[in-house]
This record gives structure tokens, sequence and C-alpha cells, in this order.
């Protein structure tokens, strides 16, 4: 049974920046956790706590519903892969992989098979006998890997161990990663800033910002129901629209999105659309009880071959997003940008006056001020997820 828990975990460095603050979550026994957030927002850093690199300021960590804190990393059975992976620079591939059996004392026999297994996984065979300098960096990013997935620890931890990979391996590796951990289930807590790596592999997902914890859910329940306007600025690609609105008797008018939501409160609110709810539909369709329609004036066409991203500009105001925001810059400031996901057999054409329909059923809401969602909407129309 090897959980991992939180428990209240700050962690201020001695220059007073803190890193991680008031964390708690627990990663059950075998889940895959993913650590999702913008750079410096302190994954990295509640990952090294958890392998004893980086004692916490306050607050415990439990693996395995023992406290950890003070042991050294040496005696938690945890293998991890870090960005800056090390690799025994005198050792060869072979050695590097096999390093951490023999270090458990693992028979000779048992490591040449694991050694195999891993190797052919990561296509590494061919490069067994090479010292780590004589690899471009995604072949030394997966001899560490290989190195952390030889072992059967209690718990994998992992901090963006794809990221030198160029894109084909990295969707190959992703794919593999999650073959091998519903064959093994072992608890694995991984680092990501790649929303796509964070919504493919995880059974849950952390998201975190500026050292907090805000919001921890399934991949679902975080893309149907984010809990705030940063998560929601965050998981999805191309992010979220999301438009400052004002609202009175129900009538919430975002510029050219303008639509009735009873009980919506009274006031200023942001309204968030994402841009594969955005539908083109004619250009004479009306407006319904359940369907907005609003019309753009078409400004790029990203055709990508398996669908068209389309950045239309309406009347309005943008937010920005906590991804980069993807608006037009040139737009005058009473414009905003409205990027819609579409078929790739749409391809309106720049210029081009196009008609979108968005359900009532997609539209989120937030407070201006904290960021968090309105929640009375939301559970009243959205499907449970
Ligand atoms: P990235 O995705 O860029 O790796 P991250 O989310 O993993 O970022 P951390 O590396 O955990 O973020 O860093 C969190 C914050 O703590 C950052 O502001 C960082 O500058 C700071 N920090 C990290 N390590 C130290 C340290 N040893 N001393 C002082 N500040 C640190």
């Amino acid at each position: 049974m090897t959980e991992v828990s939180f428990h209240e975990v700050t962690k201020v460095f001695p220059n007073g920046t803190t890193a991680v603050s008031s964390l708690t979550a627990t990663i059950a026994d075998g889940e895959f956790m993913v650590l999702v957030g913008p750079s410096g927002c302190g994954k990295t850093t509640a990952l090294r706590m958890i392998a004893g690199l980086d004692e916490p300021t306050s607050g415990a960590i439990a693996i395995g519903g023992k406290v950890v804190n003070g042991v050294p990393p040496q005696d938690r059975d945890i293998a991890m892969v870090f960005q800056n992976y090390a690799l025994y620079p005198h050792k060869t591939v072979l050695d590097n992989l096999a390093f951490g059996l023999r270090q458990h004392k693992v028979p000779n026999a048992q490591v040449a098979q694991r050694v195999k297994e891993v190797s052919s996984l990561l296509n590494l065979d061919d490069l067994l006998n090479r010292k780590p300098a004589q690899l471009s960096g995604g072949q030394r990013q997966r001899v560490a890997m290989g190195r952390a997935l030889a072992r059967s620890p209690e718990v994998y931890l992992l901090d963006e161990p794809l990221s030198n990979l160029d894109a084909q391996l990295r969707t190959q590796l992703r794919a593999d990663l999650k073959q091998l951990h519903q064959r093994f289930s072992t608890t694995t807590i991984y680092v990501t800033h790649d929303q796509v790596e964070a919504m493919t592999l995880g059974d849950r997902i952390a998201v975190m910002s500026e050292g907090k914890l805000l919001q921890l859910g399934t991949p679902q329940e975080i893309y149907k129901r984010p809990a705030s306007v940063f998560v929601a600025g965050f998981i999805g690609s191309p992010p979220m629209n999301l438009l400052r609105a004002s609202v009175a008797d129900g009538r919430v008018r975002a510029g050219d999105l303008e639509l009735d939501i009873p009980g919506a409160p009274a006031g200023d609110l942001v309204v968030g659309v994402r841009p594969e709810a955005l539908r083109l539909v004619t250009g004479t369709a009306r407006p319904t009880k359940e369907l907005a329609v609003l019309r753009a004036h078409t400004e790029v066409v990203e055709l990508l071959g398996h669908e068209t991203i389309v950045y239309g500009s309406i009347r309005g105001q943008r937010v920005a997003a906590a991804s980069a925001d993807a608006g037009i810059t040139s737009l005058a400031s009473e414009r905003a940008t409205l990027i819609a996901r579409l078929d790739a057999s749409r391809q309106p054409a720049v210029g081009e006056t196009v008609t979108f329909g968005v359900s009532l059923a997609d539209v989120h809401l937030f407070d201006p001020g904290s960021g968090a969602a309105v929640e009375p909407r939301i559970t009243q129309r959205e499907a449970p997820v």
C-alpha cells in the first residue's frame, strides 16, 4: 500500500521564496497523479520533497502511511527521473540501466532480463555500449528514464521526463508509460507543464499556481468544471475564450456574445467558452433559450489537416488567460479575439463574417475578482461528469 500524502506542506527557501504553500493532497496507492502548472509554480519542489532532496519548512509528507520528514533519499523506495537527469558519464548505457538494480543486489540474470526489456521499450538496443557523452540529449533522457523504469520501486517520481524528446517519440513514450502503468500500477507522480501530457496520462491532475494547489480532479472534471478562471485558461488548447461581461436581470452581455442565464448574479462576470464549443451555424440562425448566436470577423485561419482553428474578432474584451494569451494583438481595444476549433471540412476565408452558435450548457461563468467559478449556474446546466 504505497499512498503518498502531503499534509499542510510549505517550503520556503532561504532566500525567502515560498515555492510550495500549505499543500494538502493524497496520491492513492497505484495512482498516476500529474502535477501541472506554469513554470515556477512549485511542481519540482513538491516532487523533490517526496524524494527527500528538499525538506519541507513545515507540514508532513508520508509515503505508505509513514511520515518521511528527515528520512534520507536512499532510504525511501522511490525511483526518479528529473529534468536535469544525471547519468554516470564513465558507465555505458547498459551499466547505467543496470546500476539501480545492482545497487539493490538484484541477481544478475534478473538484471539482464530487466535491462533487455527496458532497452527494447525505449529503443536503446543499439546504444547499449555507448557512454552518455556519445548520445544526443533525447537519447540521454531515454536512458535516464530507462534507469528508473528498470527498478520496481514503490513510487516513481517523474519530472518532465519527455521534454527533450522529439514529438513522435514523445507521443510514443507517453502511450508506453500509460501502458506500463496499467500493467504494474506503481504509484506515480509526474510533473509537467504540458497539459496534453497531463490530460492523457493522469488518473487525476493537480493544477498548481504560485505554490498553491488550485484544483485536484480527474482530467474530465478539470476540463468540464474548471474551479477557477486560471484553471479554465490553463487546461485546454487553444485556451478557453474568456470575455468580460456585465449581467443585469439574468442577461449576460459580453460584447457581441449575449445570452440569458437565469440566476446569473448581477454585476461583472467573466464568461468562458471553449474553442470547441463554438459551432458554425447559418448566417440566419436566431438565438434561442438554449443557443447563443454571434457573428465574428475572420482574422486568421489555421488549417491543421485534422481540424481548422479560426481566430475571429468580435466586439468585446478578452481576459488574459493563464497560458500565453492567444489573442490577436493588433486588434482595436474594443475588439476581442474569439478562437474556434472547427471540423477540418470547415474552412472560412480570412475577411469572411462567420456565425457561431454556443449552447448555454457550454458557457462557464467566473467571478472577476476571486476568479472562482460561479457554481450555481454550472451545476444547474452541466451534465454530470
Ligand atoms: P519549472 O516548470 O520551470 O521547472 P516548477 O513549477 O517546477 O517550475 P520549482 O522549480 O518548484 O517550479 O520552483 C518554484 C519556485 O521556487 C520558483 O520561484 C523558483 O525560482 C523557486 N526555487 C526553486 N528552487 C529554489 C532554491 N533552491 N532556492 C531558492 N528558490 C528556489
